[in-house]
């Protein structure tokens, strides 16, 4: 018999890592930057709205990138904004996540081949963490890229990744 065996059967203890703590704190409170490029940026709102209700998942969009987790790149990424979202994504403090939304965002979309003007994918310039397909992709396949992106904070490979 362990000295430990039994003596927690009836108390609400548990035990983890700090580790785990601090994923468990980050993914359950991933507030968004409140900012969209083009049409996927309206799935982004419907997202955040009251009928899909973002905020059981403890993720708010704040007007700030000092105050956000996660910046969602909603929308077709022109060269013109690609420098403000490069900025943008520096002043976000670490650990700091990224999603790419819809295919404007992951490949420059129906830009690929003539649109001169679009950035063929938001990862040029800032590393995503979890791409969203689609165009536009639904609220739900945006609440299963932030379920994604939650899993991975669990694992605990994104954090090492971006503070390194
Ligand atoms: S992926 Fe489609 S819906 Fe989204 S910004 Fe591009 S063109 Fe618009």
């Amino acid at each position: 018999m362990g000295l430990l065996d039994q003596r927690f059967e009836n108390s609400n203890v548990f035990i983890t890592s700090m580790d785990n703590l601090l994923s468990w704190a980050r993914l359950s409170s991933l507030w968004g930057m409140q900012f969209g490029l083009a049409c996927c940026a309206i799935e982004m709102m419907a997202t955040g709205a009251s009928h899909y209700d973002l905020d059981r998942f403890g993720t708010f969009f704040r007007g700030s990138p000092r105050q956000s987790d996660v910046m969602i790149v909603a929308g077709t990424v022109s060269l013109k904004m690609a420098s403000r979202i490069k900025t943008l994504y520096d002043q976000m403090s670490e650990p700091r996540y990224v999603i790419s939304m819809g295919s404007c965002s992951n490949c420059g979309g129906p830009y690929w081949e003539h649109g001169y003007h679009v950035l063929k994918g938001v990862d040029r310039i800032i590393p995503v963490d979890v791409y969203v397909p689609g165009c536009p992709p639904r609220p739900e396949a945006l609440m299963e890229g932030l379920m994604k992106l939650q899993e991975k904070i669990r694992a605990g490979s994104l954090v090492e990744k971006k503070t390194a």
